[in-house]
This record gives C-alpha cells, sequence and structure tokens, in this order.
C-alpha cells in the first residue's frame, strides 16, 4: 500500500528537505499540503490542517513541519482523525505533550513518529558501534552557528517554545543520546538569553553519563565564517571526532568517513516501515535534555540581538 501523506507548514524545511525526500520514497506520495501562504505543487492545498481533514482529502498520513509551539494541537487533530503522523523535530515544546501523544497515537493504534533527522547522518551508526566496544571518558560537543545565515525571517525560533539555541542544539543531543550507550544526565547549565528575546543565543551545559564520563556541550549562535557541529568523544582505546552534524567521522585523528547529508530519504524509509506496522518510534530522551537544562540553568540575561 502506498501511503497518502499531507503536509502541514511549507516552511523551510518542507521545501528544502521533506518534498525532495518524499519524492524519492518508494511507498509514500504527496497528496495535499496544508499551507496558511502559500501552495504545493501538483497536490490538493488547504488553508489548514483541519481543512484537509474535513475535505476529502484521502490522506492517511500527516506530516507536521510548522514551528513546535503549534505541534500538540495540529498533532492531536491528525491521531483524533485516525491519521499516521510524522513530527518534524522536536516532537513537541513540551515532554508532557509528546507523552500525551504518544498516549493518543496508541489508543488510535496508528503511527506516530518522532523524527531526530540528525540520528541518520551519514556517520552515526558506525560511531556508534565504535563506542560500543570502549569505555567512553570524556564527551565535548560544540554546536556553533550563524543564526542570521540559517534562521532569518523565523521569529517564532525566538520566542517562549521556539528552543532558541537550542533548535540546533537539540540536534547534538538527539546525536549524543544514540551513540552513548548509557542514560545522560544534565549537571548544570548557563543559559545567555538576549535582553529582547525569549529563548536562549547560547547555552554551556555539563552533562555526565550514568558511570560518569563529564559531557560538556557549547551551543552559540553568534558564530560567523566556519560554522561548528562537532562532537568529540574521547574513550578508554582512542577517540572518535564526529563532525558536520554527525556526516564525518574521524577515529584518532584519521578520517574514516565522508559522506553526504541523506538523512530525510532515510527518515521516509523509516516511516514507511512503521506505518507499515502500525508502530511508534518516539524517543524523548534529547527532548528530556533540553527541558533539564532549562529546568536547572542559569538563566543570565545578555546584549539585545537583532535579527
Ligand atoms: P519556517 O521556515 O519558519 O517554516 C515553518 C512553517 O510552519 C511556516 O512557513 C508556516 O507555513 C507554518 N506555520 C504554522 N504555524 C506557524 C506559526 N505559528 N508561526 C510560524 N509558522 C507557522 O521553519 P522551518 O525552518 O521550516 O522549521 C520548521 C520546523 O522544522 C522546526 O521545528 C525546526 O526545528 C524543524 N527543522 C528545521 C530545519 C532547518 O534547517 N530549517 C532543519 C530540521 C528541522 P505555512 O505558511 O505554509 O502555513
Amino acid at each position: 500500500m502506498t501511503i497518502r501523506a499531507g503536509l502541514v507548514g511549507l516552511g523551510k524545511i518542507a521545501r528544502d528537505q521533506h518534498l525532495p525526500a518524499i519524492a524519492k520514497t518508494d511507498g509514500i506520495d504527496l497528496i495535499a499540503v496544508a499551507s496558511r501562504n502559500a501552495r504545493g505543487d501538483g497536490v490538493d492545498n488547504y488553508p489548514d490542517l483541519g481543512a484537509m481533514l474535513a475535505g476529502d482529502s484521502g490522506v492517511d498520513a500527516v506530516i507536521l513541519c510548522q514551528p513546535p509551539q503549534v505541534r500538540y494541537a495540529a498533532a492531536r487533530q491528525a491521531l483524533l482523525a485516525g491519521k499516521h503522523v510524522f513530527l518534524e523535530k522536536p516532537p513537541g515544546a513540551t515532554v508532557s505533550e509528546v507523552d500525551a501523544l504518544i498516549a493518543l497515537a496508541r489508543r488510535q493504534g496508528v503511527t506516530l513518529y518522532a523524527s531526530w533527522h540528525s540520528r541518520y547522518a551519514a556517520a552515526v551508526a558506525q560511531a556508534k558501534a565504535w563506542i560500543a566496544q570502549r569505555k567512553v571518558e570524556r564527551i565535548s560537543i560544540q554546536w556553533r552557528e550563524d543564526v542570521r545565515h540559517w534562521h532569518p525571517g523565523q521569529p517564532w525560533i525566538w520566542e517562549a517554545g521556539g528552543f532558541g539555541v537550542f533548535d540546533p542544539g537539540i540536534n547534538a543531543l538527539s546525536i549524543l543520546t544514540e551513540i552513548v550507550p548509557e542514560p545522560v544526565t544534565v549537571l548544570s547549565a548557563n543559559l545567555e538569553v538576549p535582553v529582547n528575546k525569549d529563548a536562549p543565543i547560547g547555552a554551556a551545559i555539563a552533562m555526565a553519563t550514568a558511570s560518569g564520563a563529564p559531557i560538556d556541550a557549547l551551543f552559540d549562535w553568534r558564530q560567523t565564517g566556519p560554522q561548528t557541529w562537532d562532537i568529540a568523544v574521547e574513550t578508554d582505546n582512542g577517540s572518535l571526532l564526529l563532525s558536520e552534524g554527525g556526516n564525518t567521522l574521524r577515529l584518532d585523528g584519521e578520517i574514516q568517513m565522508k559522506a553526504p547529508d541523506e538523512e530525510y530519504p532515510a527518515m521516509y524509509r523509516r516511516f514507511v516501515d512503521l506505518v507499515g506496522d502500525r508502530a511508534i518510534d518516539v524517543d524523548t530522551a534529547p527532548l528530556r535534555l533540553v527541558a533539564d537544562a532549562f529546568l536547572c540553568g542559569r538563566h543570565c540575561p545578555t546584549t539585545a540581538f537583532e535579527d
């Protein structure tokens, strides 16, 4: 059976990644788009999700690409209508919302998929296998990028529930919680919040593995010039560096893999399989680390930031 999908929120990630990835994935077709401002080519168009669900669109699955603040209401609406749901990351604005969605998807007997695209970066699986054979001694994360380049004209990202620098930072945490084979906890955090914004522009987070290996993470949105998406892991038997957001792998300084980004096609293959089994795949570990950093972190006001 080919899944007939409807996409909601025709913004940057929908156009850059979802549309091309769906087009090259067997087992799923895009038949409808719900957008307040745009129109999808060659599909039925609706002004919002409610209209898509009420109309005779024929969608079996709904792909939610809006900002996190509105994801819960939309996901609930789609699940209650008996649709399978694909959630962009982060899967919600709060942990309790996502837990409620998991319970609802179970009751409805449909698929709920929390997509963590960075986990599908080319070198992540190999890094995970390498770490599984060793004892982790220290991890250092640097996720530093230029917000003006990557998030122009996105006011929601600076508002409460928009995550600020944790919008990219949660990608690092999704890789961390995939490659480290034991629980990770947050010890402390410093969150730098511009005086004219609700969400942080910079964050320093101290974490640890359950067996005590320290993990430090630095997220910064003020990086101009070369951008940095690195995770360095020291073990009892060598060191690993994942860079380019998980697409490049170095072991003891020697490059092992450098592959192009194929994250979204891999996620859609996963979604097709999940829908075939009516299965749920929602890991809240990255979101819980963000929530914990906000819970125990010091919120430090910093210079106003103009986009
Ligand atoms: P975006 O360009 O601002 O697009 C979001 C779209 O959601 C808007 O264009 C709008 O589409 C719709 N929308 C519905 N309610 C909205 C509201 N209250 N405020 C603003 N937009 C609303 O954002 P994006 O970069 O695509 O990011 C969307 C989600 O994807 C975020 O959760 C983000 O973390 C995730 N993501 C983004 C990237 C990236 O590189 N940009 C990468 C991975 C994941 P309509 O006008 O069609 O209604």
